[in-house]
């Protein structure tokens, strides 16, 4: 395992000890992810291997709500997902503790799996769009107040919060801001009628992996009742999904017609998160849109 040490074995003491209710012998441990939010750190022990991951959030619950995200797509879908032990703090630090995934070379099915899996939680529904809670997809909060209409979700649960912080952080102009604004009436004509679907929300390539088995495990979740083609959409934006994926996934539960024209507005939503955690560069992509829809 490469990596450096994590400079803190008082905290990865303490926090092994907190999560399981006793003493483990640490053999290793290394800083395998260090993000804009979080550290991931690999701890082996005498007998198992753990993820930790680190914050200093002033939102103490990002965590508890990542674990109640692994535990709702548990409930929900036959693909693998992260046994999580414990979510506390020490001090100033926030931290989760759940099972080390070890990564192993994908299986001959491993997209028909994957695509079968993600149609599979996506047949969980519920009455609205939105969640008994709200979450966060990375540091940025997430508002899941239930609205039965998915258009009305999205405009005023997903875009424009996220438009509003842009505008008010000083990333794009009044002009802007109010020509983005003036896309929300298309909205109601956009999305074919669907039921809510339990989403992973944050489905990009790099929140899949890949077990010792072969098979896909799903990490890193913002978890909510959506439209089913967010999550395919958003599959889409950075790529890395093979087209058996789709096709399996295509087999069990089709799309309405018309889905890669509604790509792009789907995407307006991980564009701006973009815009909000890494800046301007993701400004672009969000005009286009906004511009073809004008
Ligand atoms: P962040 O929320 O900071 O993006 P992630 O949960 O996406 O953190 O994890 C960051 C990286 O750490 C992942 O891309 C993956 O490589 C690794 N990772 C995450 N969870 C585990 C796990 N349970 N076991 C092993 N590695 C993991």
């Amino acid at each position: 395992m490469r990596g450096p040490m994590f400079d803190d074995q008082r905290f990865i003491e303490q926090a092994l000890y907190i999560s399981l209710g006793k003493e483990e012998s640490i053999v290793q441990n290394r800083l395998v992810a260090a993000g804009n939010i979080n550290q991931g750190i690999y701890i082996e022990t005498a007998d198992s291997g753990f993820f930790l991951k680190v914050n200093f959030e002033q939102n103490l619950d990002i965590f508890e709500k990542e674990a109640a995200g692994l535990e709702l797509m548990k409930e929900n879908t036959p693909l693998k997902i992260p046994e999580v032990y414990h979510v506390g703090r020490i001090a100033d630090r926030n931290f989760l503790l759940m099972e080390w995934i070890f990564s192993g070379s994908a299986k001959r099915s491993y997209w028909e799996e994957l695509g079968l899996g993600l149609a599979q939680m996506h047949m969980a529904t519920r009455p609205s769009f939105g969640l008994d809670t709200h979450n966060y997809i990375a540091s940025l909060v997430q508002d899941n107040a239930n609205q039965i209409s998915w258009s009305d979700f999205f405009v005023e649960k997903r875009l424009e919060p996220l438009i509003g912080k842009a505008y008010y952080e000083g990333l794009l102009d009044l002009d802007f801001y109010k020509t983005f604004q003036s896309i929300y009436p298309r909205m109601q004509e956009i999305f074919p009628k669907e039921k809510p679907a339990l989403l992973h929300g944050d489905l990009w390539s790099g929140n899949i992996m890949c077990n010792e088995m072969g098979s896909a495990v799903f990490i890193d979740p913002a978890v909510y009742f959506g439209h089913r083609e967010m999550d395919l959409a958003f599959a889409q934006l950075f790529g890395g999904f093979d087209d058996r994926f789709y096709r399996a996934y295509q087999e069990v539960f089709p799309l309405e017609p018309g889905f890669d024209l509604r790509v792009p507005v789907y995407n307006l939503y991980p564009l701006l998160v973009h815009l909000l955690l890494f800046g301007k560069s993701y400004l672009s992509g969000i005009r286009k849109t906004v511009n073809s829809l004008l």
